[in-house]
């Protein structure tokens, strides 16, 4: 169910398929997408459909759900990549966070520096 505070969100918005994305998982607790922008061959973002701003007020409230987006990383990387990835919690605006929706960004898909 829907938070008000994710009534403006704009990933509430592509999680309730209000924003067109292209999807590359979902299940009950998640949905992966790829990222408008990307900085990898393969740049996914994975997000619990429930709302939190960001991984720390995630890992509070549900560290299961936590520990689960590491798994729905590890599957999208096994399919396209042997199973290695990159992933990334832009945590607050000065280290780059723009979307206060926790997003894992997960990289793959080639050798990274
Ligand atoms: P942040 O800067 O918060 O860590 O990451 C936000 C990411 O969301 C950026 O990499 C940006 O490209 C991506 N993004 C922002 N808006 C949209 C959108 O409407 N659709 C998709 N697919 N990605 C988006
Ligand atoms: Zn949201």
């Amino acid at each position: 169910s829907d938070s008000d505070e994710g009534r403006d969100c704009i990933f509430c918005k592509i999680i309730r398929g209000d924003i067109p994305s292209t999807k590359v998982y979902e299940d009950d607790l998640t949905y992966a997408f790829n990222d408008a922008h990307p900085k990898a061959r393969v740049h996914v973002l994975v997000v619990p459909k429930k709302h939190y701003a960001d991984v720390n007020e995630l890992a509070q409230a549900d560290p299961s759900l936590l520990a689960h987006m590491v798994s729905v990383a590890q599957g999208i990387a096994d399919k396209v990549y042997h199973g290695n990835f990159r992933m990334v919690f832009n945590t607050g605006e000065d280290a780059g966070q723009s979307v206060f929706h926790v997003h894992a960004h997960v990289l793959t898909g080639e050798k990274m520096a």
